[in-house]
């Protein structure tokens, strides 16, 4: 199995981008043509601005039912923190494909 030329992280044969740190991992010969990695750029995106979204959703929702139910249920209290987390957890998926996105508009740069 081939390694990321940047990180090390295993990556499959026809992955495209790294998983990881989201480095380009085609070659210049490989056929990429310029609109593949615009469609690429777009999904990421879009990919991005989806788990903003649902970032924004789920934070929002888990502190309002946090800070009314805190008191008096401690249980949905708990569940307002777990959809916190899983707020942040999006965000830093958002990075990841914000990162993604990035990489490859600086591929088509070139
Ligand atoms: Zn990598």
């Amino acid at each position: 199995m081939p390694c990321c030329q940047y990180c090390g992280e295993k990556i499959d044969e026809d992955a495209v981008v790294c998983s990881k740190c989201g480095g380009i991992l085609v070659e210049e010969d490989t056929g990429w043509q310029e609109f593949q990695i615009q469609e690429k750029v777009d999904e990421a995106k879009h990919r991005a601005n989806m788990y903003i979204i649902l970032a924004i959703v789920l934070a929002t929702v888990g502190l309002v039912a946090g800070s009314m139910f805190c008191a008096s249920s401690s249980g949905i209290g708990f569940f307002g923190i777990v959809l916190v987390c899983l707020g942040v957890g999006c965000t830093a998926s958002a990075d990841r494909h914000e990162h993604k996105a990035r990489n490859l508009k600086k591929r088509l740069g070139r």
